[in-house]
């Protein structure tokens, strides 16, 4: 059964979003730039004969890598903007948010931020 969130869960659980997304954004920044630092790509691979930069290069290489991690990590940071699920209090279907908060069953959509599912032996608790 979904029920209201509390106005400390509520913030919690936006509190707990923003974080997944940084996290996530974080390590697209790492992971691109660590790559890009390392990794020769395709053309340059084939020109020098190696996917593996050598140590002497690696230098040279952290500008554009920190650069290409920024964009990777600010990509990521913008294509995780968080979508509202809809959830219908009376049949529990759910949908992204569109704008429209009534359901064919009768009952309303409401954001997921708002309410969280509770089992029904909780609810006998
Ligand atoms: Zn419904």
């Amino acid at each position: 059964m979904w029920v209201e969130r509390t106005p400390a869960e509520k913030r919690l659980y936006i509190r707990k979003l923003r974080l997944r997304r940084i996290v996530v954004s974080s390590l697209a920044f790492f992971g691109t730039a660590i790559l890009v630092c390392f990794i020769y790509g395709g053309f340059s691979a084939a020109a020098k004969g190696s996917y593996f930069v050598p140590a002497s290069d690696i230098l040279q290489r952290i500008p554009i890598a920190i650069t290409c991690g920024f964009f990777s990590g600010i990509l990521c940071f913008l294509l995780f903007e968080r979508k509202s699920v809809l959830i219908c209090s009376k049949c529990e279907s759910s949908k992204m948010d569109d704008g429209q908060t009534s359901c064919a069953c009768g009952g309303i959509f409401q954001r997921i931020e708002d309410i969280k599912l509770i089992s029904h032996e909780k609810m006998l608790r």
